[in-house]
């Protein structure tokens, strides 16, 4: 974990107790607003909070955690939490992701996540930004399961997994995106000094990039595609690079990071090294877990390239060339 140390320093502190995770920060930062106050003037406010990042003595009575859920609310009916833009009033009508109330598939001490992640409390909601044909998570992605828990239950049993051994808070699916709202709702009621880690494939919008600022300490995302043809044939996005590209470097600089890249069979020229090379030159102190597991699941079997396991020379043949360009593997 030495490494690991110097690419993710306030997540150990956190952990170590000399910090407080960024959420718990949130609700000390006052701030002045009211119900009938435009949304331009509330991102004014917002940003202004983030920039000084001034924390009072005592719990304030407005905070700017209570001001990232106005603002996360008028977005929730208008929806725009994913560059797909839907602008669905989710109140009534789902988007493509199929969300419209959140709900959790499962909630559990995950121990099958990076090392220094476990035990991670993991919190799968239902549904997905992306429809990807290989998903190795289809049954709770891309069809609507779970239930919905009242987000101060969520909280306690947040609260209760420290208890139990739990080193952070695993917001995930699905992708955790557009269940924005009901996370942000959740850590009002939560008080646990727990690290909050954004489990995501990176597709939100700018809007929802600015209120994770100040909430997410870690991000652990999930970098797939190397150009935006394999990511629209094979997961149904727009504009997949300058967009994961674009939250790539947000995240970067705004919190600490794990990148993941799930290698895909066939796609290590268009896909796999063009990522790393990005990465090289871009967020080159990010750890890059390279990921081999990749098995042909879901409608795989419709797609030629990826209707096999990824062979042990194309995963050497990337490991071998994330040496070359000093990747800081994991
Ligand atoms: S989160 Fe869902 S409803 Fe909202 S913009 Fe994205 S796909 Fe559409």
């Amino acid at each position: 974990m030495g490494d690991l140390r110097c690419s993710l320093p306030r997540y150990f502190a956190i952990l170590e107790g000399e910090q407080a995770a960024h959420y718990l920060n949130c609700k000390y930062i006052p701030v002045t607003y009211d119900s009938s106050t435009s949304t331009e003037k509330l991102w004014k406010v917002h940003d202004a909070a983030i920039t000084t990042m001034d924390l009072s003595d005592e719990l304030p009575s407005q905070s700017l955690l209570d001001l990232k859920i106005e603002l996360a609310h008028r977005i929730f009916q208008n929806c725009h939490f994913c560059e797909r833009r839907c602008a669905v009033d989710r109140r009534t009508a789902k988007g493509t992701c199929h969300v419209q109330q959140s709900l959790i598939a499962s909630e559990f001490l995950h121990i099958g996540e990076e090392r220094v992640l476990i035990p991670s409390d993991t919190i799968f909601f239902s549904g997905c930004t992306f429809q990807c044909v290989f998903c190795q998570n289809w049954k709770i992605s891309q069809q609507i399961c779970g239930k919905y828990t009242e987000p101060a239950t969520l909280a306690t049993m947040i609260d209760k997994r420290k208890h139990q051994g739990s080193l952070n808070v695993n917001w995930v699916g699905g992708d955790p995106t557009p269940n924005l709202v009901y996370i942000l709702e959740a850590l009002k009621h939560c008080t646990a000094n727990l690290p909050q880690i954004w489990n995501s494939n990176m597709y939100c919008s700018q809007e929802t990039m600015k209120l994770l600022n100040g909430i997410i300490d870690v991000y652990l995302t999930d970098f797939k595609y190397g150009n935006d043809e394999c990511a629209q044939r094979l997961s149904k996005v727009n504009d997949y690079m300058s967009i994961v590209q674009r939250n790539h470097r947000t995240a970067y600089h705004t919190a600490e990071m794990i990148i993941r890249h799930l290698v895909m069979p066939n796609h290590i020229t268009c896909c796999s090294k063009p990522i790393l090379k990005w990465i090289s030159k871009n967020v080159a102190d990010a750890p890059v877990n390279i990921m081999a597991q990749y098995r042909p699941e879901y409608q795989a079997k419709d797609y030629k390239d990826i209707d096999r396991p990824v062979s042990l020379e194309e995963i050497s043949a990337i490991k071998q060339y994330a040496n070359t360009i000093e990747i800081h593997g994991l």
